[in-house]
């Protein structure tokens, strides 16, 4: 068998595109989306990502604030700074690119954004609405791949998942959208014992464990669709998932690549998150 590749590259593009419209309706009641991204340091890769979704935004029609701080600021000068965001009406989302240099704290910084401004899906109000199968702001990446599933008509109703990673910002929040989607889910990570005999009963497998090769092809069910969300380094400095992707594609029934996977879609849903925040804020002002 060789899989279906899914295609998160052309997908995202897709969802990009079909926001146009809903932001011409804004600009017609007067409002434009709005993104603030908060970049503190110079980490090369950090500057990338957010170069990345600035260029989104203004590929797509949103406005983008960028506010860099220098490496060595303070917890309180980024709390202040979340805090006139979060009273900035022009800005609808804020986001802060992680993670941020020792010794800032980078939950306590996401708990100053307003939950009605958390895009990333990240503060604890939206990370407990998710938990309760109400989600306000998915976490992007999670619903990323949710969106890829819904593309290849797959419903995760009835079927196991099996998500490797248990971060707040991936492998939780994966697991709480596939839940509420009536999968059977099992969440493994780090202590988990004899990964490959849980990873073998998955219907649907998500990687998201940042180690480059993890998933072999004996870890596969024949058929599965299996979505790799890692993003490592080889040595000759080439991106690669957690998949070992030529191998897993003739097991696999569906498989994502890396890169032109789940990365072009968590930018997606960032601007799908954005896009829906000015939305309600216009609501609101009753625009
Ligand atoms: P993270 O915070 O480092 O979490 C990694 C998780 O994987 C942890 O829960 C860890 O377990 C688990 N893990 C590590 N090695 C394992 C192993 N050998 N077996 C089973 N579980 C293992 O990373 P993250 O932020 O969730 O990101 C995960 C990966 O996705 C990274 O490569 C990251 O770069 C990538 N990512 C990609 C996108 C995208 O848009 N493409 C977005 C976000 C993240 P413990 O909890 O026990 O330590």
């Amino acid at each position: 068998m060789t899989a279906r590749l899914i295609d998160g590259k052309a997908l995202a593009a897709q969802l990009r595109a079909a926001l146009a419209p809903r932001i011409v309706a804004l600009r017609e009641r007067g409002v434009q989306p709005g993104l603030a991204v908060l970049l503190v340091g110079d980490d090369p890769a950090s500057a990338v990502y957010v170069r990345n979704k600035i260029k989104a935004c203004e590929d797509t029609g949103i406005r983008s604030v960028f506010e860099h701080l220098p490496a060595g600021s303070s917890q309180d000068a980024l709390l202040r700074k979340v805090r006139a965001l979060n009273q900035d009406a022009r800005v609808h989302g804020i986001l802060v690119q992680m993670p941020l240099p020792k010794p800032l704290d980078g939950q306590a910084v996401v708990e100053a954004i307003a939950f009605d401004k958390d895009v990333d899906g990240l503060h604890a109000t939206n990370a407990g609405l998710t938990l309760m199968g109400q989600p306000h702001f998915r976490s992007c990446t999670p619903y990323g791949v949710m969106k890829m599933l819904e593309s290849i008509g797959v419903d995760p109703a009835g079927k196991h998942a099996v998500v490797i990673g248990r971060s707040n910002m991936v492998g939780k929040p994966m697991a709480m959208l596939l839940l509420s989607a009536n999968a059977t889910v099992t969440l493994c990570h780090s202590g988990t014992k004899d990964l490959a005999s849980i990873t073998r009963q998955a219907d649907i497998l998500v990687a998201a464990a940042g180690r480059r090769g993890l998933v072999t092809a004996d870890m596969v069910k024949p058929g599965a669709v299996v979505i790799d969300v890692g993003t490592n380094k080889t040595p000759e400095g080439k991106l690669a998932g957690d998949v070992d992707f030529e191998a897993v594609k003739s097991v696999a029934g569906w498989i994502s690549p890396v890169p032109g996977g789940v990365g072009p879609m968590t930018i997606a849903m960032l601007l799908v998150n954005t896009v829906e925040a000015a939305e309600r804020a216009a609501r609101s002002q009753g625009r």
